[in-house]
């Protein structure tokens, strides 16, 4: 069933874009467009009042031709089926796209994480696990963090699959805690990706920005907060940053360290005193040379598109453009640095970080910065030139050239 107006569907019509350019196999598309498996669970917690509460959560592994499923979990009160579908669609298309051995799946629980305490938390986790064991494992479906889902959630990830399989599996799960096997720079990995994308795209294809490289960014979580701080170390100008509980602004530049110890002490930068305040629909319609999403899919759609008038958008979260917000944007002549590119870098990481438990080596932090930077500037590269070849947009050379690897792996395997 599609969902007009849902994540799931915007994937479906990316798929199709790119099939049209790429002229591919129909039957393969038809296969694509559709998970290879969903698992839906209901999971009963006893809540610290005693009661129960039931929680609704699910699996979804979408491609394997190339590899074990790989994606995140999201701990999210609006995630829904349909969102779960487009994530793990999102991940064959990624881990193609930057070229490691992964399919896509992607897992979420429909839940506020902030209202649970620590305990309760701790118990949703390890039932989820419990749940979803027999279709996942190091060779099979491995997960990762995603929105509100942290490093300690993934380590009681990992301790629980490794008691019921009877057997010590840090491979299970990436986004570790490093001292639980954890990989380093899997923290930063997304932002320092998309790093490397932007800088690799602007020397290749000589698109001018002010000398004040301004940016605004959207949320200021795991991702946003760190491509903050590695883009304003790099002489980048951060004018606005908004999270869920505001967007601030200010003409001079904010320093980001500065801003995340505020947005501690005052929970949300939408909350700091002292700093402009601007409305959520003004924050997408800054003239700066760079708009950052970083936070949830569909916030910028038919009905803002017009609007925006930075000049590349880098786009950091998983789904943030509806096709329909992609064709306003290009007849603007914005350009569009996908997600199933910018935001490798975190599956990338994973990726390290499943070899290094899989061999047991650490790797050093610059080991996997190098390995990182080779693999991202790459994916750029390839991406770049086949937008050139096919005369199209980033985001459809993309699809066109993972859909082909993944083409290629579904006939080898005779599907
Ligand atoms: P996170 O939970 O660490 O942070 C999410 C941020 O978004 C928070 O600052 C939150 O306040 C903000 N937010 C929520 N609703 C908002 C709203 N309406 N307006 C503005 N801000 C809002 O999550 P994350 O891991 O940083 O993930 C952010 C996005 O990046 C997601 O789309 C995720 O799928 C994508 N992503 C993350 C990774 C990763 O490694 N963390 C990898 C690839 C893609």
């Amino acid at each position: 069933m599609i969902n007009n107006n849902s994540p799931f569907d915007n994937a479906l019509k990316q798929i199709d874009q790119a099939a049209k350019i790429g002229h591919f196999d129909q039957r393969a598309i038809e296969i694509l467009k559709v998970p290879e498996r969903i698992l839906q669970v209901e999971i009963p917690i006893k809540m610290d009042s005693g009661k129960i509460r039931i929680f609704h959560g699910y699996r979804v592994q979408h491609n394997n031709a190339r590899g074990p499923y790989k994606g995140g979990i999201r701990f999210h009160p609006k995630t829904d089926l349909f969102e779960v579908k487009a994530l793990a669609t999102w991940m064959s298309i990624k881990c193609a796209t930057v070229n490691i051995p992964f399919g896509g799946g992607k897992g979420g629980i429909e839940v506020n994480p902030k209202e649970l305490s620590v305990r309760e938390l701790q118990r949703l986790t390890r039932a989820y696990v419990r749940s979803i064991f027999d279709i996942v494992g190091p060779q099979k479906d491995i997960p990762a963090p995603d929105v509100y889902t942290t490093p300690q959630i993934m380590f009681w990830y990992a301790d629980e699959f490794s008691k019921i399989a009877k057997k010590k599996s840090p491979a299970c799960v990436t986004g570790k805690p490093v001292e639980n096997g954890g990989s380093l720079g899997r923290d930063t990995a997304t932002a320092r990706g998309a790093q490397f994308v932007l800088e690799k795209f602007l020397a290749i294809s000589k698109v001018k920005i002010s000398d004040d490289k301004t940016l605004a960014i959207q949320g200021f979580g795991n991702a946003g907060e760190n491509i903050a701080r590695l883009l304003f170390a790099a002489g980048f100008k951060i004018l606005a940053i908004s999270d869920s509980s505001g967007a601030i602004f200010d003409s001079n530049g904010f320093n980001p360290e500065k801003i995340a110890s505020l947005k501690k002490k005052f929970r949300g930068v939408g909350n700091i005193m002292e700093i402009k305040k601007i409305s959520s629909a003004k924050f997408f319609e800054l003239d700066v040379d760079i708009l950052i999403p970083a936070a949830l899919e569909n916030v910028i759609t038919e009905k803002n598109a017009n609007k925006v008038k930075a000049k590349i958008i880098l786009e950091i979260a998983n789904g943030p453009l509806t096709p329909e917000a992609d064709k306003i944007l290009a007849k603007k002549k914005i350009i569009v640095i996908p997600d199933i590119l910018a935001n490798a870098g975190g599956v990338t990481v994973s990726y390290f970080e499943w070899l290094q438990n899989l061999k047991k080596q650490k790797w050093t932090a610059g080991q996997v910065d190098k390995k990182l930077k080779k693999i991202m500037e790459d994916a750029i590269e390839s991406v770049y030139s086949q937008s050139r070849k096919h005369h199209c947009f980033l985001r459809q050379a993309a699809y066109i050239l993972a859909i082909e690897r993944i083409i290629k792996a579904m006939k080898a395997k005779n599907i």
